[in-house]
C-alpha cells in the first residue's frame, strides 16, 4: 500500500526539505506535483482540491517564504494537511462500555470486504485487552458464512453464538445480545451478510439488525482494494444505517491507497482499524501520524522537524548565518548550539528519527560523552578565552582541563576540532547552500 505515492512524495518533499530560499513558483511547481500523485493514487478529486488549495494558501504566506527554513516549513504543511485527511489519532478507539455491561459491535460491509476476517480479528484483539468476547453468526445468506465464522472462533478461542434454521438475522443478534448477558459476555461482535453490490434488501435487514440491539459501534469493513468505490459505499452505509468507524482490510495489498485518503473525509467517520494480513492476528490500529510519514516517504523525520522548530529561535538562527558569513562564530556560539542540541533529546533519538543516518553516521561523530565534555571544557573558560580561542596557551589549557575534569589533550581536542570548523565556514561563508547545510549538522 502507498509504495509508488510515497515514492513521488518522498521525491517531491526531498526537492524542497533542503532549500535555504524557495519562491512562490517552487510552492506552484511542488503543489502540482503533489495533485498529480494524489490523482494517479486514486483520491477522491474533491478531495484532493481541497488539500492542495489548502497547501497553496498556506505554503505561500510570508512565514513559510521568508522563514530561514522554508523548506522544512512546506513539508510539515504537507505532513499537517496529510495527517489531517486521515484523522485525528483521539477518534481511533472503540467506543465501548465497561466491562460489567455488553457492549454490541455490528460489522457491516459488502461480500467478500473481509467482514468475518475481522470480527474474528477483533474478537481476538479484544480478547487480550481482557475482554469477555461472544461472536454472533447472523450472516444468513452466504451458506458457509456460519462455519467459516465457527472455525475462525475456535481459531481465536471465542464462542459463536448461532441459531440453527433461523432465517432472521434480527432475531439471532437480539437472541444472542440474552445469551451474552446470561453468559456474562462483555463484548458481542455481530458479523451480518454482505451482498455483491449495494441493495435495499441488505440495507433493510442491516437497519433491522441495528434496531435490535442498539449496537456501540457500527463498523464497515471496506476493502482498500476496490478504491474509490469502497468510498461510495461507505458514504451508503453511513447515510442508510449509520457507521461509527471503518475498518480497512486487505492494507497489506498492493493498491494505491487512494480509499484510504479519501474515506475520513468524505464520509468524515474515522478509519479505526487496518487488516494487514490475511491471519486472525493481521489487524493494526490506524495511526494517522505514522501512515501520513510513510505516505510522504520520510521516515519520522517530520517529528524531527516538529522539534526543530519548537526549540529553534529563528532570530538565533539568523544571527547564526550573520556570523557565520562574517565569520566571528566563536567558543560561546559553539556552546550555544551544543545547548540547543540537547533541548532536542539525545543525539542518538535525533538520529533514529533520521532515515538513513543510523549506520551513515558513525558511533564516533555523534559521541554524547565527547559533547557532555566539551560543553564542560567551554564552560570552565572565561567569556575572554571563549570568543578568542587563539589566547589559549599551555597554562591556559591546564587550568581548564582540571576545571572542568577533563586533560589537556580533551582540550587540544576541541580547539583542532573548532579550528577546523571555523575554516570550513570561512570557506563556505559566501555559499548560502553549504550554509544551510552547516546549520543543519550543527543542529539548527
Ligand atoms: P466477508 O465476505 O466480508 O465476510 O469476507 P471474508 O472475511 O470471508 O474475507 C474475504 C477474503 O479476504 C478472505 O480470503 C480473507 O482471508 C481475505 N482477507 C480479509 N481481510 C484481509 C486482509 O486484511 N488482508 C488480506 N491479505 N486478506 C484479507
Amino acid at each position: 500500500m502507498f509504495d509508488s505515492i510515497s515514492d513521488k512524495f518522498s521525491g517531491i518533499m526531498r526537492s524542497l526539505a533542503g532549500k535555504s530560499k524557495i519562491t512562490e513558483k517552487n510552492v506552484q511547481e511542488a503543489v502540482e506535483e503533489i495533485k498529480m500523485a494524489l490523482l494517479d493514487a486514486d483520491v477522491n478529486l474533491r478531495v484532493v482540491r481541497r488539500f492542495i488549495n489548502g497547501t497553496m494558501e498556506e505554503a505561500t504566506g510570508e512565514k513559510v517564504l521568508k522563514a530561514v527554513d522554508p523548506g522544512q516549513q512546506f513539508v510539515k504543511i504537507v505532513y499537517d494537511r496529510m495527517v489531517a485527511l486521515l484523522g485525528d489519532e483521539e477518534n481511533q478507539k472503540l467506543l465501548l462500555k465497561g466491562p460489567d455491561t455488553t457492549s454490541v459491535i455490528l460489522m457491516m460491509g459488502l461480500q467478500g470486504s473481509g467482514k468475518t476476517t475481522t470480527a474474528a480479528k477483533l474478537a481476538l484483539r479484544l480478547k487480550k485487552e481482557g475482554r469477555r468476547v461472544m461472536l454472533v453468526a447472523a450472516d444468513l445468506v452466504r451458506p458457509a458464512a456460519i462455519l467459516q465464522l465457527q472455525v475462525l472462533g475456535e481459531a481465536v478461542g471465542v464462542p459463536v453464538f448461532s441459531l440453527e434454521g433461523e432465517k432472521n438475522p434480527a432475531k439471532v443478534a437480539k437472541a444472542a445480545l440474552a445469551q451474552a448477558k446470561k453468559d456474562q459476555r462483555d463484548v458481542l461482535i455481530v458479523d451480518t451478510s454482505g451482498r455483491m453490490h449495494l441493495d435495499e434488501t441488505l440495507m433493510d435487514e442491516i437497519q433491522k439488525v441495528r434496531d435490535a440491539i442498539s449496537p456501540d459501534e457500527t463498523l464497515f469493513v471496506a476493502d482498500a482494494m476496490t478504491g474509490q468505490n469502497a468510498v461510495t459505499i461507505a458514504k451508503e452505509f453511513e447515510q442508510k444505517v449509520g457507521i461509527s468507524g471503518v475498518v480497512l482490510s486487505k492494507f497489506d495489498s498492493d493498491t494505491r491507497g487512494g480509499a484510504a485518503l479519501s474515506l475520513r473525509s468524505v464520509v468524515g467517520k474515522p478509519i479505526k482499524f487496518i487488516g494487514v494480513g490475511e491471519k486472525v492476528e493481521d489487524l493494526d490500529p490506524f495511526y494517522p501520524y505514522r501512515i501520513a510519514s510513510r505516505i510522504l516517504g520520510m521516515g519520522d523525520i517530520v517529528s524531527l522537524v516538529e522539534k526543530a522548530q519548537s526549540v529553534v529561535d529563528e532570530n538565533a538562527a539568523i544571527r547564526m548565518q550573520e556570523k557565520m558569513a562574517k565569520n566571528t562564530f566563536d567558543l560561546q556560539d559553539y556552546l550555544d548550539q551544543l545547548n540547543s542540541m540537547d533541548k532536542m533529546g539525545s543525539i542518538d533519538q535525533l538520529l533514529e528519527m533520521i532515515p538513513g543516518a543510523k549506520g551513515q553516521v558513525s558511533e564516533d561523530d555523534v559521541n554524547t560523552e565527547e559533547i557532555r565534555r566539551e560543553k564542560a571544557i567551554i564552560l570552565s573558560m572565561t567569556y575572554a578565552e571563549r570568543s578568542n580561542y587563539h589566547i589559549m596557551g599551555p597554562t591556559r589549557r591546564k587550568r581548564v582541563a582540571k576545571g572542568s575534569g577533563t586533560t589537556v589533550s580533551d582540550v587540544n581536542r576541541l580547539l583542532k576540532k573548532f579550528e577546523k570548523m571555523r575554516l570550513t565556514m570561512k570557506k563556505l561563508a559566501k555559499n548560502k547552500k553549504y550554509q544551510a547545510e552547516m546549520l543543519k549538522q550543527m543542529g539548527m
